[in-house]
């Protein structure tokens, strides 16, 4: 069973200060998950976790996170300057980019980051970019085919947009390698949202293969792989979650199968995890608003697709608790929808829930990764206001609700909105 980490009277207590509909980060969550992750991966030198900071991309808890010893996994110029203004620094920096406009790569290597190119071209692009090539690079692998746990389909990495072909990327280590490169890194991301303890060990197994044969081919030891993101976390309450422990345990097992026999047992594992460091320790707080009865029983609340987007877009399960209902029969069923004008606005779909009251504070859990972060303005909806609930139990404001003013700000060009601004 999904368990809320607020109570009725916590989220009460909240709204006081807070209107809903508010997102609500777990701190000791994030940080008890994220020490299990460094403690499955100790037995590797160098092993780093590169927050992807798409997934959920606040400073505050990008700082939570650097104090636990991560980095930051970046893909454009304001996850950059995010990771920049939070003290990440260096090589504490992953710049995993993809179409990527050559002004980033040159901020990207200002900072001192690890550039990671998608793309064969981007080599040269790079080196005319930026005169010469950073002391580090990372090259992003596409096998192609399909990605394959035993029998079963993950994913088709050969309809993918990401990564360079094996022949690509063996010419480019070679081409890098000639210029004069001297750390060389390797990634990956074959599958997303895998529940199962296998991605990462069946990924490893791959890329550590090819770590070989690169250095067969080319006389590149690589210094780091790069495992990228994609390890998931269970959305519905039946389903068993990844167990982190094992994940470590399963890729120091083909580590020592396959890279430390070929001399390669000195090379870093890298981790680009968004959705299983922060998913679980974040959630949308909504507030029931209305009843409608016609074909179906709706529950509509004061958040909507704009706050969580995930449900409309891919249909995905989240699973909700009405607080203070915990252990009510869930005897009634509900679409639960917000307010947009568009129909697929629908946090819920024939839900089982308690009977639902005006005024009912609804738990919409595993919203803390690409949940807040995947927000928009359509229907001139605003943006809702993060919160962090501190271990000692006191809330703090780490992003505030956008205001009119700041939707009407960008069209601040004519005296038009002037009224509102
Ligand atoms: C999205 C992304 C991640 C994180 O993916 P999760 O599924 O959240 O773990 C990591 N690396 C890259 C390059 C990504 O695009």
């Amino acid at each position: 069973m999904k368990k809320a980490y607020a109570t009725l009277e916590q989220i009460q207590k909240i709204a006081e200060t807070y209107d809903t509909p508010f997102y609500l980060y777990d701190e000791k969550g994030i940080r008890e998950n994220a020490r299990k992750v460094q403690k499955a991966f100790s037995w590797n030198n160098g092993f780093k976790e590169y927050f992807a900071v798409k997934a959920c991309p606040n400073p505050s808890i990008l700082k939570v996170l650097k104090e636990e010893g991560c980095g930051t996994d970046c893909s454009s110029l304001t996850e950059l300057q995010m990771s920049d203004a939070c003290g990440f620094s260096g090589h504490d920096i992953m710049f995993s980019s993809n179409e990527t406009p050559l002004s980033e790569y040159v901020f990207a290597d200002k900072l001192g980051g690890i550039i990671n190119l998608d793309d064969f071209t981007n080599i040269e692009e790079l080196e005319e970019t930026l005169g010469s090539f950073p002391e580090t690079m990372s090259l992003r692998y596409n096998p192609g085919g399909y990605f394959q746990i035993a029998n079963t389909i993950m994913d088709s990495p050969q309809d993918a947009k990401y990564g360079m072909t094996t022949d690509q990327i063996i010419e480019g280590f070679k081409i890098l390698k000639s210029k004069g490169v001297k750390h060389f890194g390797m990634h990956s991301f074959l599958a997303s949202n895998t529940v199962t303890n296998d991605y990462y060990p069946t990924l490893a197994k791959q890329l550590f293969e090819l770590a070989v044969r690169i250095k067969n081919e080319t006389g590149v030891e690589l210094n780091f792989i790069n495992l990228s993101g994609g390890v998931g976390i269970p959305y519905k309450p039946d389903q068993e979650g990844n167990d982190i422990e094992v994940i470590g345990a399963g890729v120091h097992k083909v580590f020592d199968e396959v890279l430390v026999p070929n001399g390669l047992g000195d090379i870093s594992i890298f981790t680009e995890m968004g959705r299983f460091m922060t998913g679980p320790y974040g959630a949308l707080i909504t507030k029931v608003i209305h009843f409608k009865h016609t074909y179906k029983e709706y529950a509509g609340v004061d958040a909507c697709a704009v706050n969580l987007m995930r449900p409309a877009m891919y249909g995905s399960y989240h699973h909700i608790t009405v607080l203070g209902k915990e252990n009510a029969p869930a005897d009634k069923v509900y679409d639960v929808v917000g307010s947009l004008c568009e129909n697929n606005d629908k946090f819920a779909i024939d839900r089982e829930l308690p009977e639902l009251e005006k005024g009912d504070y609804l738990f919409i859990h595993d919203a803390g990764a690409h949940g807040f972060a995947m927000g928009y303005n359509y229907n001139g909806k605003l943006w809702s206001a993060e919160l962090l609930l501190r271990e000692d139990g006191s809330v703090k404001l780490i992003r505030r609700a956008q205001t009119p003013q700041d939707y009407f700000a960008t069209l601040d060009i004519d005296d038009t909105m002037k009224k509102y601004l």
